[in-house]
């Protein structure tokens, strides 16, 4: 720390406890939001209040006068402030930033024909808005716009000279601090050598300016509209600011809205007419009255701001001083097994490559000594017993958030429609965090609020307990000697329809109800609402659905005749969107029922999709939708895809099997039943064991048909063994899954739930569609018990207690892992 941070930090020392009596002992790290007013603030606007009279202006008393000369030289002031020079800039009141950037937009609408808008990714919300505005919009990353300025052009839709173009990008982001180049839209601008090019640039400067000075001395190089709030510089007062370069103010314009303020005269009736105010610009955007007492506090806030920090410059050296810290400290912060606690967004300081680097914030999330996400809210609630004031969650920055966490838009709808808004508890889902931690430092932030904000991390945060040894070879002790291993895993993304195979190498995720992404659509009749299945409509089994998680995308092909006319294939987004499904205004339209109970779908408008599937079923049906976050009785159901004969209670009895000699095996109706009691989630997912499945086709092929795969049975996962290493570790014995407890698989443990009842739908063969009568006579000779026909064995996922490490949070199965099995 040099001597100059030193003095800085001892001054605002020692000034806390009189500047910031509300801050009692807590710590206030959420400048990006909002920065603290100090008392010699509120003190010198109430002297300011109660010693002058400020008058409405707009009228001739002593009062009124008053009021204008000293709007118009605090505004003179704040442009000095940023260094701009009056004669090319004017500053426009507005209430905050947003109102600023809502005006430039108005603004643009104005244009007959509508304007481009690009933005940057790390844009707050206020810029991202910009775009239901315009004609074209398209978000660019850092790469693209330095793409664009290098390349002149970006594609065809996006052409300045027809329209009029708005580029629009933070200075600072207000998630993960990252900084910006000032100079982009002169950039811009130079490579668009065009005259008749109409390119714009507005800087959001509001995160920027509350640690840093912004200099807008080069004309040339500054933006064309620049946005702030004041009170993220001075905490008070609530005010923001538009500062236009006067070379860009024609825009303004074809702005259609005036009212009181912004009008010389207006005439109403027979003739509308009105003419605008002309003198200067901030009186043709000041609509209604100013904010008076607000722009009066500006002047205040100006004297002692300056008196308490020194200038802009001193603020931001101290601040960047203390993030350095911060980010080091955080970054160095262990658990007892070397796995570093905090997981950083912000540049580090340390990184030379970085660009601008940051400003005075530092985002990150924490992680156990496992790797498991820390919720957010368990976070907060922390922090808020220890008194420190942070900011936590989405932050209103989409595109940053995406970024840092790997969130695809698919993904952060689906969290959306699942339920997850900002600032709710489920904050961890399918193993990402939604949101991050943003520290963010102001001028009054001290040395001390960061060593105590690392010392808290390190009391709450750090393990120092060493971890269980992970091994994702389990050795397999219970399977007789041979070596057990997930041979196949299947999703059948369409109830009823085609499987889709999991490639190999992809760890498939396992959810509370069952493996990502397994039968999470169906196809109903519109009218009824029913489920259609294969057993009524065999053409399904050529409906061949595939996930496509990097683009978003379900894609369904048919393998069988279409006519010509039809289409091929389709994708259906991944997200839930609700704009893609009819509205559920009415309830009876929704209910769908499937295998005997009524469940609520979400059906799809798009009428390409429907008539996709109506083309292939040869009658009207929709796509639909299981909803999210479904662990009630009947979407378990739906989702297991227990026939409706089993949903009747079945008495078990014990009965030996003449053929065999075993027990019938425990039926998954009364497991289940038993289960609901047990687990209150449940994930159901259907194993067969290959060994099994070469007995079966022994049989078939003995009686003179084929064999059968398992798509036949509609596995998720098909279980292999192998006996291959050596004569006396035989292969797991056919139908031993009768007799299995539970599984493990790599790290993740099952319970098997019962044998799987089979009826006629595994007579339709699942490449041809053509229906038969086996295998379900075989099996109806080999596998019957008590009247009943069963084949491979319906099992759940028992999720770990306090599933600390990221494995545990956001469990999957791979193709080749080892199975332990355990038997009853
Ligand atoms: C705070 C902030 C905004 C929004 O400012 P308001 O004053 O709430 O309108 C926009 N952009 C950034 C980068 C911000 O930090």
């Amino acid at each position: 720390m040099d001597e100059n941070s030193m003095a800085y930090n001892a001054r605002i020392e020692a000034l806390r406890k009189d500047e910031f009596p509300m801050l009692h002992d807590g710590i206030y790290l959420d400048h990006a939001g909002t920065t603290l007013y100090s008392k010699s603030l509120v003190d010198a606007f109430a002297a300011e209040m109660t010693t002058n009279l400020f008058g409405n202006p707009h009228s001739a008393s002593a009062s009124s006068q008053c009021t204008m000369a000293r709007i118009e030289k605090i505004r003179y002031r704040v442009l000095q402030f940023f260094n701009a020079d009056p004669a090319e800039f004017d500053l426009v009141f507005v209430a905050n930033a947003t109102a600023g950037i809502k005006m430039v937009s108005d603004a643009f609408r104005g244009f007959s024909e509508g304007f481009n808008y690009l933005y940057h990714h790390a844009s707050h919300t206020s810029l991202v808005g910009v775009r239901q505005e315009a004609r074209n919009s398209l978000c660019l990353d850092t790469d693209g716009v330095n793409d664009w300025i290098e390349r002149g052009e970006l594609e065809p839709s996006i052409d300045c000279r027809q329209r009029a173009t708005l580029f629009a990008y933070p200075a600072q982001s207000n998630m993960d601090g990252r900084r910006y180049p000032l100079d982009w839209g002169a950039r811009l601008r130079g490579t668009q050598p065009n005259p008749s090019c109409q390119m714009y640039t507005l800087l959001d400067a509001a995160a920027y300016v509350a640690t840093s000075p912004l200099d807008l001395g080069n004309v040339e190089a500054a933006p064309d509209f620049t946005v702030l709030s004041f009170y993220k510089i001075f905490g008070f007062p609530d005010l923001g600011g538009l500062i236009v370069k006067r070379e860009a103010a024609s825009i303004f314009t074809q702005r259609r809205y005036f009212g009181g303020g912004t009008v010389d005269m207006v005439t109403c009736t027979k003739e509308q007419w009105h003419a605008p105010k002309t003198q200067s610009l901030h009186e043709t955007l000041e609509d209604g009255t100013l904010p008076i007492h607000s722009i009066i506090a500006l002047d205040s806030a100006l004297d002692v701001h300056h008196t308490l920090y020194g200038t802009m410059t001193d603020i931001a050296l101290h601040t960047s001083f203390l993030a350095r810290q911060l980010y080091r400290g955080l970054e160095k912060v262990q658990h007892g097994n070397g796995q570093q606690v905090c997981v950083m967004y912000s540049t580090s300081p340390d990184d030379t490559d970085a660009g601008l680097g940051n400003g005075a914030v530092v985002a990150f999330n924490l992680r156990t000594c496992m790797g498991a996400w820390i919720s957010l809210t368990e976070f907060e609630k922390l922090a808020v017993l220890k008194n420190f004031h942070v900011r936590t969650g989405g932050l209103c920055n989409p595109g940053g958030i995406a970024a840092a966490l790997g969130l695809e838009p698919w993904e952060m709808k689906q969290n959306f429609s699942a339920g997850f808004r900002c600032g709710n508890e489920h904050d961890v889902i399918n193993g990402k965090p939604t949101g991050v931690i943003r520290v963010s430092l102001g001028a009054m932030s001290t040395l001390s609020d960061v060593d105590n904000f690392i010392a808290f991390i390190e009391e709450f945060y750090r393990e120092d307990r060493q971890p269980q040894p992970v091994s994702h070879n389990v050795p397999t002790v219970n399977n007789n000697g041979s070596e057990v291993f997930v041979d196949t895993i299947m999703v059948y993304p369409i109830k009823s329809c085609g499987g889709f195979r999991i490639p190999a190498g992809l760890p498939w995720a396992v959810r509370s109800e069952g493996l990502a992404w397994d039968r999470e659509w169906c196809l109903v009749h519109p009218g009824t609402g029913l489920a259609l299945t294969q057993k009524r409509y065999s053409r399904m089994a050529l409906i061949r659905p595939s996930i496509d998680l990097s683009a978003g995308k379900l894609r369904v092909s048919y393998q069988g005749p279409l006519p010509e006319s039809a289409q091929k294939e389709i994708s259906v987004p991944l997200s839930l969107n609700p704009e893609f499904f009819r509205p559920v205004d009415n309830p009876r339209s929704t209910k769908t029922r499937v295998c005997g109970d009524g469940i609520s779908t979400m059906i799809y408008k798009s009428h390409d999709i429907n008539t996709f599937f109506s083309n292939i079923i040869g009658t009207p049906c929709a796509l639909a939708r299981f909803p999210p976050g479904g662990s009630g009785n009947s979407m378990r159901h739906a989702k297991a895809h227990l026939q409706s004969h089993q949903t009747q209670p079945s008495v078990k009895d014990n009965v030996q099997s003449h053929r065999h000699g075993i027990q019938t095996p425990p039926d998954s109706d009364e497991e289940s039943e038993r289960r609901r009691i047990l687990l209150s989630n449940e994930s159901p997912i259907l194993a067969i064991n290959l060994s099994s499945l070469a007995a079966l086709n022994r049989d078939l092929v003995k009686n003179g048909g084929s064999p059968v795969y398992a798509e036949t049975f509609r596995a998720n996962i098909v279980i292999g063994s192998s006996s291959s290493a050596s004569k006396s570790t035989p292969e797991i014995l056919a139908y031993s899954e009768d007799e299995w407890d539970t599984l493990r698989i790599g790290t993740h443990n099952f319970k098997m739930l019962g044998a799987c009842r089979r009826c006629h739908m595994v007579c339709i063969n699942q490449n041809t569609a053509a229906k038969s009568d086996e295998p379900f006579l075989t099996l109806a000779k080999t596998r019957r018990f008590n009247g009943k026909v069963f084949f491979g064995v319906h099992m759940c996922h028992i999720p770990m207690v306090a599933p600390d490490t990221r494995e545990a949070q956001s469990p999957t199965i791979s193709i080749g892992d080892k199975i332990a099995i355990d038997p009853l």
